[in-house]
């Protein structure tokens, strides 16, 4: 995380962060259009609260879907919700990209509302979990490369695309991801971040000519991590 550390912005502001659910994600800058699930404040309250409360089903997709964080560049929120005990606090988001095409961004506290505060999602957000695990290359996966490949972009929009391309095992994220290892600013900054990503193909049988011991200290690092779950 020291990473993204160095590139960090206090943004987060109590009462700034809160959101309707499904409204266009506008909290930050990001390369993709998203909506916004579980942005949840003072304002709105706990949404989807009387909706029947999520299934067992529904709380494992989204545990499983909620996999690795993103834009850790946001300052820590606290839950607003919590009354009593240790005030819960998150940092960083979740981002979920569905077979449909559509992009959701959830705070990382999404998996606290629902477990302590009775949140229940849209119900389109949890139906499109099913399949985030197989999704085929689009014009999601292909802008993220581009990104990631643009040496001009900003580099913390860069950093977030080998996050978030991840989530495509397809041979032209496996491309970007290499060539990302082998940049030196990016490796520099980013190479654990690059190397939790690369960890997500060994074993896939295009990526089996993939060098480990070629690739930069961090970035093998964070295959490490990757490898130790
Ligand atoms: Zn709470």
């Amino acid at each position: 995380m020291a990473a993204y550390a160095r590139h960090s912005k206090a943004v987060a502001e109590s009462g700034g962060m809160e959101y309707l659910d499904l409204s266009p994600y506008e909290y930050r800058t990001f390369p993709l259009p998203m909506r916004s699930v579980g942005w949840l404040g003072c304002k709105y309250g706990v949404q989807g609260v009387g909706a029947s409360k999520v299934t067992r089903y529904e709380s494992e997709l989204l545990i499983s879907a909620s996999w690795r964080l993103s834009s850790l560049t946001l300052g820590t929120h606290e839950c607003e919700f919590c009354r009593e005990g240790p005030v819960f606090e998150g940092n960083g988001e979740y981002h979920y990209y569905t077979q449909a095409g559509d992009v959701y961004s959830a705070p990382m506290m999404i998996l606290h509302y629902v477990e302590e505060h009775g949140y229940h999602p849209p119900e389109a957000f949890l139906k499109g979990l099913a399949d985030t695990n197989t999704l085929v290359w689009d014009w999601r996966s292909e802008r993220l490369a581009g990104l990631l490949l643009d040496e001009s972009e900003d580099l913390d929009m860069r950093c977030e695309a080998i996050v978030d391309l991840a989530n495509w095992k397809d041979p032209r994220a496996l491309e970007a991801l290499v060539y990302a290892a082998r940049d030196d600013e990016l490796s520099d900054v980013a190479g654990d971040e690059i190397g939790r990503s690369l960890g997500g193909f060994l074993g896939v049988g295009f990526a089996k000519d993939i060098r480990v011991d070629s690739f930069p200290d961090l970035v093998r690092f964070g295959i490490q991590q990757y490898l130790m779950g």
